[in-house]
């Protein structure tokens, strides 16, 4: 089932996933834990009115337990300056108020430590050996064993602190490739004392940690491991080291695991579009029947199906849920209320939560705004309620609707074609991006709870202009033309007639326009698999393994790149690498998944004529001509002028949002953030 089907969730009960369970002696409700994830409240003036928000909408959609965001356990460990630590100096006052608001319904409350080592973003930082991450700019020091030492008592603090500040227990962040994930590796581990040198010294500072951390906090403390459960590095853990981990971990102290998933300096997607859904559920199984402590899948989890099914065959006891939990926090609660058909899946964009956190900015997400911002929504409804028109039934204008009308406006939706959707229905085609089918299921089942009046195939008319208070034109794009000679001969077309199977392409193909549409264009036109990427080709494409002795879990001589299913060639005006306006956690797959295709890119390109003999162009002061079957153009939209084609109207306040507003750099991202911001204005 996972190896996915489009399909509208909704009829389906829960039984596993809504029986309660335990984690040590901790009682959930239900069986999902909230992952941690980088908050980067820490870095917000008096964040703790916002924090608490954050949490509880969790708790208060169902959630059975939380894991905060990483602590770390001394000024070293810390990722950036101005992480908090978890140590004898914390401000207790301010976690006690967090724990006693997230927790006072009795879900458990867990606090991660994360000591980030090699992966710290500051001069100075600390590791097994002096070794740089790929990743990151800083080298680390290399700690002495006295340090080690004194890190594992910090641990300890930690936990103690974490007890003290209210929390029903810890996480140790042991995957990932952060500090013990560090020591537990031969990849980063060199040493050759104490904590280093074979795979018992190297797995000592974990089994330390633990069995300190269980001596001091006593058996009724709940502690999680984040276990890496497949490295997907060079020179990682193998499975068979990282099975002998969770037996010996468990034996000292640990009462459940978490998986983790590759190391962020991995070159394998793990958390991308192009990652299937519950991707790594069969190496939690495996992990699973090596313990008999609870264990925790994680990993593309956003879908109550998928979350059912792997609780019922047995392949973990828990679910986390970490971006998910961003795109919907009431995911349990519409599970468990048969609305199912009503969440807001997480389409595993990255856009709004781990781009943001990258370029330092507090996440969001990108289908729901509110994300770690809701004290800055108001939900009541108007006291003053407006006739709206809202011209538009793209993702800005279903967005706008339904907004508008759950706070209580009469909202009336004009959309000129057949269907609800927009552009997402030509996103959710491309191989990877089929999660925008359930953006579409999301925001038009919201439409209609919210009780919008929609006229499908019809424009709001001049003389109806004055039956509305206020009109939102969320008409949005249409593609760019290009001033080319020859651009109107029937092989030139526009990535809608290619997208939406108007046309079908020939063999050989040159895509005008190195944009986001157009790398997804390229994507489509040369990798045939479909929208749902399949586990067993993804396990394929990147020689994924379960080999156990294999370092890391992947194989890169066994890995078997996607054949071409066309000749693509790629071509911009403009100089540099293809890709340049794409999200920075995932353009280098869609970069690397196109070389794997052979395609061409031509940069620096004057376009010339097309004629009976293909594309003539000018590049480096030559001239060439691209002879192809089908010349595809992607070259940006410019904005509909949706209000103009009902002339100029009355007494209504007129306002543009998303594409219609400003065509260029438009994305879901910001049509979501300003149809919903004008929502909650108007
Ligand atoms: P875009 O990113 O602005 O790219 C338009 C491309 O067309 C550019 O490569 C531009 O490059 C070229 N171009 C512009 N004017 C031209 C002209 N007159 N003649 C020939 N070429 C011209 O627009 P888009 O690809 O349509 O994407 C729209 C938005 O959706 C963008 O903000 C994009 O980031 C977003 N998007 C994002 C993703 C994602 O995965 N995150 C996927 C799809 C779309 P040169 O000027 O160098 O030729
Ligand atoms: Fe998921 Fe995208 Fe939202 Fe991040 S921004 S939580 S990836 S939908």
């Amino acid at each position: 089932m996972r190896d996915q089907v489009e399909r509208q969730s909704g009829a389906s009960s829960f039984p596993n996933l809504l029986s309660p369970g335990k984690i040590g002696s901790a009682t959930l409700r239900n069986r999902t834990v909230m992952g941690s994830m980088h908050t980067r409240f820490e870095t917000m003036d008096r964040p703790l009115a916002r924090e608490i928000a954050f949490y509880r909408a969790r708790v208060d959609g169902g959630i059975g337990a939380i894991t905060s965001g990483g602590f770390s356990p001394n000024p070293e460990g810390c990722f950036e300056d101005g992480s908090v630590i978890m140590n004898r100096d914390t401000d207790l006052g301010y976690q006690r108020e967090l724990t006693r608001e997230v927790t006072r319904d009795g879900v458990p409350f867990f606090a991660q430590l994360l000591h980030a080592g090699r992966y710290a973003e500051f001069d100075g930082c600390v590791a097994p050996s002096a070794i740089r991450a790929p990743i990151k700019v800083h080298t680390p020091r290399a700690l002495t064993t006295r340090e080690v030492e004194r890190t594992i008592e910090d641990f300890v603090t930690a936990a103690e602190v974490a007890a003290e500040g209210g929390y029903s227990g810890i996480e140790l962040m042991g995957s990932e490739g952060y500090m013990i994930n560090q020591f537990l590796a031969p990849r980063t581990n060199l040493r050759d004392d104490a904590f280093g040198g074979d795979w018992n010294r190297r797995k000592r500072l974990a089994v330390d940690i633990v069995r300190l951390t269980r001596d001091r906090m006593g058996r009724d403390f709940p502690i999680l491991f984040r276990i890496s459960i497949a490295e997907l590095v060079e020179n990682g853990m193998t499975r068979a080291e990282i099975h002998d981990l969770a037996r010996t971990l468990e034996e000292a102290g640990v009462d459940a695991f978490t998986s983790g998933i590759g190391w962020h300096e991995s070159r394998i997607p793990t958390v991308a579009q192009i990652t299937p859904r519950a991707a790594f559920a069969s190496e939690t199984a495996a992990l699973k029947a090596q313990v008999s402590i609870p264990v925790i899948a994680s990993n593309r989890i956003n879908d109550p199906d998928v979350a059912e099914q792997i609780l019922a065959s047995g392949e973990a006891d828990f679910v986390s849920l970490a971006r998910q939990m961003l795109a919907d926090p009431a995911f349990v609660a519409k599970a468990g209320s048969g609305r199912a058909d009503r969440i807001n899946t997480c389409i595993a964009c990255n856009q709004a939560c781990l781009d943001h956190i990258f370029v330092k900015t507090p996440p969001s997400c990108l289908v729901n705004p509110r994300a770690g911002r809701e004290i800055d929504f108001r939900d009541r409804p108007t006291d003053a309620p407006k006739r709206v028109a809202v011209l538009g039934g793209g993702v800005a204008g279903l967005t706008a609707a339904a907004e508008a009308a759950e706070l209580g406006h009469e909202v009336t939706l004009y959309e000129s074609s057949d269907q609800l959707g927009g552009l997402l229905h030509l996103a959710k085609v491309v191989p990877g991006k089929a999660e925008f089918g359930e953006y579409i299921r999301y925001l038009v089942n919201r439409v209609e709870d919210a009780g919008v009046t929609v006229h499908l195939s019809r424009k709001l008319q001049a003389d109806e202009l004055d039956k509305y208070d206020d009109i939102i034109d969320a008409t949005g794009v249409i593609p760019r033309a290009i001033d080319v000679p020859g651009s109107d001969r029937p092989n030139v077309v526009g990535y809608d007639d290619i997208l939406s199977g108007r046309h079908i392409a020939g063999e050989r193909v040159v895509i005008i326009g190195a944009g986001g549409i157009g790398i997804d264009t390229a994507e489509y036109l040369v990798h045939s698999g479909g929208p749902w990427i399949k586990r067993a080709d993804y396990a394929a494409t990147y020689g994924i393994t379960d080999d156990a002795a294999t370092r890391g879990s992947f194989d890169p001589d066994t890995a078997k790149p996607p054949k071409a299913a066309r000749q693509v060639t790629i071509l911009q005006r403009s100089p540099g690498r293809l890709g340049k306006s794409l999200s920075i956690t995932t353009d280098w797959i869609k970069r690397k998944r196109l070389m794997w295709a052979e395609t061409q890119v031509l940069s620096g390109v004057t376009y010339i004529r097309f004629d009976d003999d293909g594309l003539h162009v000018e590049i480096e002061g030559q001239t060439r001509c691209l002879d192809a079957d089908t010349f595809v153009i992607c070259a940006g939209q410019t904005s509909n002028q949706g209000i103009s084609d009902t002339n100029t109207p009355g007494a209504a306040a007129i306002h543009s949002i998303g594409g219609a507003r400003h065509a260029a750099e438009l994305d879901a991202k910001r049509a979501v953030e300003e149809a919903t911001l004008l929502a909650q204005r108007l």
